[in-house]
């Protein structure tokens, strides 16, 4: 479980971006953070991860303050994937999501077979591996970015915007293989959109921001429709 408490931000230049913002995200099941732009939604993320460090209030993980455990175990424990992918230009799509486990210390036999697994479980066929970033479709793109999230097989994954950039349908099926893929593996998400549709299709729980940073509605789907 990530325990958020009271949590604060404010940039150097004032701005705050997260307001005494307090929530509980349940193990194996995805919750989605949901807000128009400049709500905070990025900025909760990546306090989660510590890219971001908050102005007050704490983190916890499985109990643990995360200030409190070393920031290269932190990151290795969490998945992070981001709109337009964020892939290594200059490397193959088997070496993109190589690239984790050979940095955890794997032999490369063994990161390269995990990558194949990983592209086979995202939807990807093998065809790819070979291949350039720029020379797949931007759908594809994403699936190799879920698939390098998932290479070190971290617990949680933390997830900004990942499908806005695709097209309609084909982030329908991307939302699809997320919540087949978070049903097999039982990640903790945390799921960033502005789009309350994709909070509703996606979300076990839904956290509703709202501008400068506050709580709006901390519910399941259906107890959100109703208000
Ligand atoms: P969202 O992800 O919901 O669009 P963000 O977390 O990106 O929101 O931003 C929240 C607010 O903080 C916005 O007003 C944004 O302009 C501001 N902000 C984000 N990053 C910075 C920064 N590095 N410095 C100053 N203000 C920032
Ligand atoms: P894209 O190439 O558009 O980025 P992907 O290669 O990730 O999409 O494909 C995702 C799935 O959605 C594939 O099975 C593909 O055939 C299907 N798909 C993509 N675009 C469309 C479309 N416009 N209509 C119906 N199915 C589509």
């Amino acid at each position: 479980m990530i325990q958020i408490e009271s949590i604060t931000k404010r940039y150097a230049d004032g701005t705050v971006a997260v307001d005494d913002l307090s929530l509980e995200i349940p193990d194996s099941s995805i919750t989605v953070l949901v807000g128009p732009s400049g709500c905070g939604k990025t900025t909760t993320l990546r306090m989660i991860n510590r890219m971001v460090e908050p102005s007050s209030g704490r983190i916890l993980l499985d109990g643990q303050d995360i200030h409190q455990q070393p920031v290269n175990a932190l990151r290795r424990s969490m998945g992070y994937v981001i709109q337009n992918a964020g892939l290594f230009p200059h490397r193959t799509i088997l070496a993109n999501i190589a690239t984790v486990p050979r940095m955890l210390g794997w032999d490369k036999v063994r990161a390269r077979k995990r990558a194949s697994e990983l592209m086979e479980r995202v939807g990807l066929d093998s065809s790819l591996a070979k291949r350039y970033p720029y020379q797949l479709s931007g759908g594809q793109q994403q699936r190799v970015g879920v698939a390098r999230a998932l290479a070190a097989d971290p617990p949680v994954l933390l997830m900004d915007e990942p499908f806005s950039a695709v097209d309609p349908i084909v982030r329908k099926v991307l939302q699809g293989e997320l919540l087949r893929i978070q049903e097999e593996l039982g990640k903790t998400i945390v799921f960033v959109t502005h789009d309350i549709d994709e909070a509703i299709r996606l979300g076990d729980t839904i956290a509703v921001l709202r501008t400068g940073g506050k709580l709006a509605q901390f519910a399941a789907p259906d107890d959100l429709l109703s208000h």
